[in-house]
C-alpha cells in the first residue's frame, strides 16, 4: 500500500459507513451554513445542485460555496487548473485559443 493509499482510506471507509440519516443530517447543516440571501436563491440552487438532477446547478453552487457566496468573485475566479473553471457562470463566452499553424511532428 502507497502511502497515499494510507491517507485516503480511512475517509473512504467512513463515508462507506455513512448511514442515510447521516447523510441527511451532513447536508441539513451544510444546507443551514448558507446564506439565507435572496429570497433564499442559494438555498433553492443547493436543493437543485444535491438532488443530482441539474447539472448546472451543481457547477454553479459549487463555485459559488468556493467564492463563499460572493458572486462577482466568480467572475474574476483564476484558478485556470480547476476542472469546473471553463463551465463557470460569468456571463461571458470563454474565448478560444487562437488557431495556430500546425507543424508537422517529425517522425523517426
Ligand atoms: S472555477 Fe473557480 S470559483 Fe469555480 S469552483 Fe473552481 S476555483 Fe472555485
Amino acid at each position: 500500500m502507497s502511502d497515499h493509499q494510507e491517507v485516503i482510506a480511512p475517509d473512504q471507509e467512513e463515508q462507506a459507513a455513512l448511514t442515510r440519516d447521516e447523510v441527511f443530517e451532513i447536508r441539513r447543516r451544510h444546507r443551514a451554513n448558507i446564506p439565507d440571501l435572496h429570497n433564499g436563491a442559494y438555498r433553492r440552487l443547493w436543493d437543485r445542485a444535491i438532488s443530482g438532477r441539474d447539472l448546472r446547478a451543481a457547477i454553479r453552487g459549487k463555485c459559488q460555496d468556493c467564492m463563499a457566496w460572493q458572486v462577482p468573485e466568480i467572475k474574476i475566479c483564476t484558478c485556470v487548473a480547476c476542472p469546473l473553471f471553463p463551465y463557470r457562470i460569468t456571463g461571458r463566452k470563454i474565448p478560444r485559443p487562437a488557431k495556430s499553424v500546425s507543424t508537422p511532428v517529425e517522425t523517426p
